[in-house]
């Protein structure tokens, strides 16, 4: 059955074009909060409560530093869980479901207040208060969204690290964030198969310079561990002790931190994206319902993971702001089979799902009737992100599950949907293969990456730029670097301050956008956003590699996956076949070791020499381009091209 919807939306007009008729509902929406922001946002931010009112909307008198909501005082736990629990403490809040440990377990808000002014009572037994940042390294559990809650409560600034990560980005992270105390478990389940984290965990602490001062252990009774004298503490003691404490929400002004969360760039250390408090919770209660069409009282399922943004915006925050219970979910989508997500939207009436391209094209492979063996009639719409979307692979699941199939284009620093269709507003019609069209607030432009012309007419490739101020919600600076922020983000463009989204893009002729790749060194593998340096420099350190380049190349599955050509300081070393296998084994293992198996290239080829210019700069579009089988384009400024032809000739015959 092909999926019906409505018409399809008019164009938002360039925010800087004045002549562009308006003809439908969201096109005024998004207008208005271009031309009179003030106003726009001072409505959004009656979704949220204010212990203070603001006294200014926004702050952008120090571009590209803004400050939404100045004055007023705010927090996103009283958001999230105290005002629902005082109205409907017995409504479902937190959903938890595990094929992995085959466990269910449905949290009210009056319990999951509870539980969170327990988690905070712990944190402040340990000195933890505001400002202070919480590292959290835990699989998918709901003491994992407790600690993030606990957290905003008390306002602590958490820093959640996704659990693939092994123990060498950990202690990066660690030394990074510098927290006083860190959350963990004994141990993860992926395919049926225990994943320790305690020993990684204890690794990454001895890697690191910095000691935090406390680990609090939640002790699922998975994998044994050893705990550290004089450090780790036991949470169900904790929890026994102190369940009933009471903590009040910490009012805090709008623009505290309410947390870091890394995300890959082009060096190899990670960026720790920085975030407020009251932007952030109006963006999100505005998105949920303008964007998503989530209702009090309803269920929202997403299917990613607390360590990404998506996790944090729409696992944990987002939906709870909204007054919906959130399904979070332990597991793959085929087990025990492909059933299993459909049987929980039909077990808890699921409204909104969300998910990504990779996880549906899992599903692809699996027995269709799996998709309807359930009652889906709850659903009102499936959403996917995190990395393009494929119009096969929309058509099929649109096809498969009569719903509407809604792509929104975002990224770890906006927090929230660059590029969607707001559901909310007025249900318009995708086009497979384009995200959509901006969001109210965004002022995005395409621009060519030379001269920094902005390119206004339809179908030209450009880089995808927004002006500034960036809208309530999006990344206020680079933990403790502002430099950084500036440098990195705001500096791209000759000519103009504008922020880059480092995609390339273009719009047609209806004002949908499409999204054409990163212009940086950033892959997406599987919806997971990595940096090829922070690989690059993972293999580089083993011994007998002296130089290695890593690229993404395209994958039918997971989007991309890395490829690693190494050079080796003894190329006798890999001489025989058998010889070249067990190093390639080696340097695997020790990605895995060090950055997680998240972050393993499909293979390490070893090579002569690398492309390179002749002054020295790795051409890693080239080698891209060769792996995908595609024109590596102008080759000029190659100093030998018989390092691409090398590669050219390892790459023949794959596909
Ligand atoms: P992350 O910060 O992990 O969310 O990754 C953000 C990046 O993923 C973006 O800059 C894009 O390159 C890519 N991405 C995210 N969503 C989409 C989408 N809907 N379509 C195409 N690319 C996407």
């Amino acid at each position: 059955m092909r999926a019906k919807f409505a018409r399809r939306v008019a164009p938002p007009p360039n925010p800087n074009d004045k002549e562009m008729t308006m003809t439908s509902r969201y096109v005024d929406f998004y207008r208005r909060s271009i031309d009179d922001p003030d106003s726009f946002w001072t409505e959004q931010a009656r979704l949220i409560d204010w212990e203070r009112p603001f006294d200014q909307v926004c702050d952008a008198s120090h571009p590209p530093f803004a400050r939404w909501f100045v004055g007023g005082r705010t927090n996103l736990c009283h958001n999230a869980v105290d005002r629902h629990a005082a109205r409907r403490p017995a409504d479902p809040a937190l959903i938890w479901a595990s094929s992995e440990v085959g466990q269910e377990r449905v949290i009210s808000f009056a319990e999951l207040q509870a539980e969170v002014e327990a988690m905070a009572a712990m944190l402040r037994e340990q000195g933890v208060g505001v400002g202070d940042r919480v590292l959290i390294y835990m699989p998918m559990i709901p003491e994992a969204a407790f600690a993030m809650l606990a957290c905003a409560r008390i306002g602590a600034i958490h820093s959640v690290v996704f659990g693939g990560f092994a123990s060498h980005a950990l202690a990066n992270r660690i030394d990074d964030a510098e927290p006083v105390l860190i959350v963990s478990a004994d141990a993860g389940s992926r395919n049926g198969k225990v994943v320790p984290y305690k020993p990684l965990l204890d690794e990454a602490i001895r890697l690191a310079a910095h000691r935090p001062a406390a680990v609090l252990m939640v002790d699922r009774g998975l994998s044994p561990f050893e705990r550290v004298e004089g450090r780790d503490l036991d949470y169900a003691a904790l929890r026994a002790r102190l369940l009933g404490t009471r903590v009040a929400c910490e009012w805090l002004p709008s623009d505290a931190i309410s947390y870091t969360l890394y995300t890959s760039g082009t060096t190899g250390r990670p960026k720790g994206v920085q975030r407020d408090v009251g932007g952030y919770a109006v963006a999100l209660a505005a998105s949920m319902a303008h964007i998503y069409d989530g209702r009090a009282g309803e269920t929202f399922f997403s299917t990613s993971d607390i360590g990404w943004v998506v996790g944090h915006s729409y696992i944990v925050y987002g939906p709870l702001i909204a007054g919906m219970a959130t399904l979070m979910y332990e597991g793959t989508p085929v087990s025990p089979d492909a059933a299993v997500w459909w049987k929980l939207v039909e077990r808890h009436r699921v409204t909104v799902m969300f998910s990504a391209p990779t996880a549906v094209r899992v599903l692809k492979k699996q027995d269709p009737a799996c998709l309807t063996r359930h009652d889906l009639s709850s659903l009102r719409a499936l959403f996917l992100a995190g990395e393009p979307l494929d119009e096969p692979t929309a058509r099929w699941i649109a096809d498969a599950i009569g719903k509407p199939v809604i792509d929104n284009y975002w990224q770890t620093e906006t927090g929230w949907p660059i590029l969607t269709l707001a559901r909310g507003i007025e249900p318009a019609e995708p086009k497979f293969g384009s995200p959509g069209v901006p969001m109210f607030g965004y002022r995005v432009r395409l621009l060519d990456e030379r001269t920094g012309e902005p390119l206004d007419e339809p179908r030209r490739k450009g880089l995808l730029a927004i002006e500034f101020p960036l809208p309530p919600g999006c990344m206020q600076t680079v933990w403790r670097d502002d430099e950084r922020f500036v440098r990195t983000y705001w500096s791209s463009v000759p000519g103009r301050q504008v922020y880059s989204t480092f995609d390339w893009a273009l719009r047609d002729e209806d004002g949908y956008y499409f999204i054409l790749g990163r212009s940086d060194d950033v892959i997406n593998v599987a919806g997971h956003r990595l940096g090829t340096r922070e690989i690059e420099e993972c293999v580089a350190g083993h011994p007998a590699v002296a130089e290695v380049a890593v690229v993404g190349v395209a994958d039918a599955l997971k989007g991309q996956v890395a490829m690693a050509f190494a050079v080796l300081k003894d190329p006798a070393r890999a001489a025989a076949p058998e010889d070249a296998l067990a190093l390639e084994g080696e340097i695997l293992r020790r990605v895995d070791q060090q950055l997680g198996a998240v972050a393993r290239p499909s293979r390490v080829r070893f090579v002569g020499l690398l492309p390179k210019t002749r002054s020295g700069k790795l051409l890693r579009r080239a080698i891209q381009a060769v792996c995908e089988h595609r024109d590596p384009g102008d080759l000029i400024t190659l100093d030998d091209p018989a390092a691409l032809q090398q590669i050219h000739d390892l790459m023949k015959g794959t596909s």
